[in-house]
């Protein structure tokens, strides 16, 4: 990251680094901008407005002619030390913060499709993005279509029509089917669309999809960025005339902002996110060699398994197999929820991507909302689980997964 992402200020005097540091550096540093207190941690700007020295000013700041903060709809201090921070990680030129998750998938599309427009995504997706852009964008005149995630023919064909917007989940919420982003992103780009990749299950530790040949890149920061069971929240990353010209003009009057106390938080989160995220995923890698062979389990699908049919692809875009296991039960929903209830330090739970090992059955709780057939298509079967590793220690969590497993 070059060094005029970093917020120095004139309170410590000292220059910023003339060289392009790593992004854990930036990960504990960039975006800092210290008050005249010069507070080593970031200050929280608990403030929904700001004041003005002279009407003129209010005038200039309204016009965008000065940086001067507005109101905390638009920007705070805090919200934006995560977003600088966040694309200094990601090495993108711009980052927006959200309330949620879903605010940010929300707007990535809303802000760009007007009806007529057409968007093409993969048919595994997190069961709130399969909603909107299967229900709600279709209600205002935007069609779409929906493409297997690792079959490259139908995308070529999907993509052989006028497609305003690409979207594009890898690895998918639940069973980690994998989409080749750059090869999906040469395809978008021939018939002008917009390329956008929800990474929450990868997260920025594990694959750039900038890097790839994505325009956006999406985040729920709820997963492993803040991935301590905190707070909500989401991001968009990209370039200026995405995020400047725009996303801003319809954020601003919609309203999806992230709280500054909820920032807050993330800042902390990021400088430790490296770290935490390496450390589940070397402990997933561990549970899903430990499960593969189980007479229990029917199969495993985990991307950092030579057994994932797409590992080709995994090779080429992410560095790890990520921190969560699609496991196929051998037996019904009966067996699967008993072997769930046998878990003693594995919770139950819908969340993903948290230091606590979480557990989830994704037919009953988090796809619930999509019908049969579309679950079907998916794969999502009674029998299939959700496990997302975390940061206890593995000797302990594949004991649990033992004990439960023969009980
Ligand atoms: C959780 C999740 C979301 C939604 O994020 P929220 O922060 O819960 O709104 C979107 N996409 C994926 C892949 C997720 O796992």
């Amino acid at each position: 990251m070059s060094k005029d992402a970093w917020g120095y200020q004139p309170r410590n005097n000292r220059p910023a680094p003339d060289w392009d540091v790593q992004p854990q550096t930036d990960a504990v540093r960039a975006g800092l901008t210290r008050t005249g207190f010069g507070e080593t941690s970031e200050a929280l700007f608990l403030n929904s407005g700001f004041t003005y020295s002279s009407a003129q000013e209010a005038f200039d700041s309204f016009t965008d002619e000065t940086d001067h903060f507005v109101y905390s709809r638009f920007h705070n201090p805090t919200v934006a030390m995560f977003e600088k921070r966040l694309a200094a990680i990601e090495g993108a030129e711009f980052c927006t913060a959200f309330s949620s998750g879903m605010a940010a998938a929300f707007a990535s599309l809303a802000c760009i499709v007007e009806a007529g427009d057409h968007i093409v995504a993969c048919s595994s997706m997190f069961s709130s993005c399969h909603v909107i852009i299967t229900e709600i964008l279709p209600k205002w005149g935007v069609t779409y279509e929906l493409v297997k995630a690792n079959d490259l023919d139908g995308w070529a064909k999907a993509l052989s029509k006028p497609t305003k917007a690409v979207f594009i989940e890898t690895p998918s919420n639940p069973l980690l089917e994998v989409t080749d982003i750059r090869a999906v992103s040469e395809l978008a780009h021939k018939v002008g669309a917009t390329v956008i990749v929800d990474n929450a299950m990868a997260s920025p530790v594990l694959q750039r999809p900038l890097e790839l040949g994505a325009d956006v890149v999406m985040y729920s920061a709820t997963k492993h960025i803040d991935g301590q069971g905190r707070v909500l929240a989401g991001a968009l990353l990209g370039s200026f005339s995405y995020i400047q010209e725009k996303l801003l003009p319809f954020i601003r009057h919609t309203g999806p902002s992230l709280s500054a106390f909820n920032a807050w938080i993330l800042l902390k989160s990021l400088e430790t996110m490296d770290m935490r995220v390496q450390r589940m995923n070397s402990n997933a890698q561990e549970i899903a060699e430990y499960l593969e062979g189980h007479p229990s389990i029917q199969s495993v699908r985990y991307p950092g398994l030579a057994s994932h049919p797409d590992s080709d692809v995994i090779k080429k875009q992410m560095i790890g197999g990520g921190t969560t296991i699609g496991i196929e039960f051998k037996g019904s929903q009966k067996d699967a929820f008993k072997f769930m209830d046998s878990l003693r330090i594995i919770d139950i739970s819908n969340n993903l991507g948290d230091s606590k090992s979480l557990i989830t059955h994704p037919s009953s709780t988090t796809h619930r909302r999509l019908s049969a057939e579309v679950q079907a298509g998916m794969g999502i079967t009674p029998s299939v689980l959700r496990l997302s590793v975390g940061l206890e220690d593995v000797r302990d969590l594949i004991k649990d997964l033992d004990q439960a497993l023969t009980s």
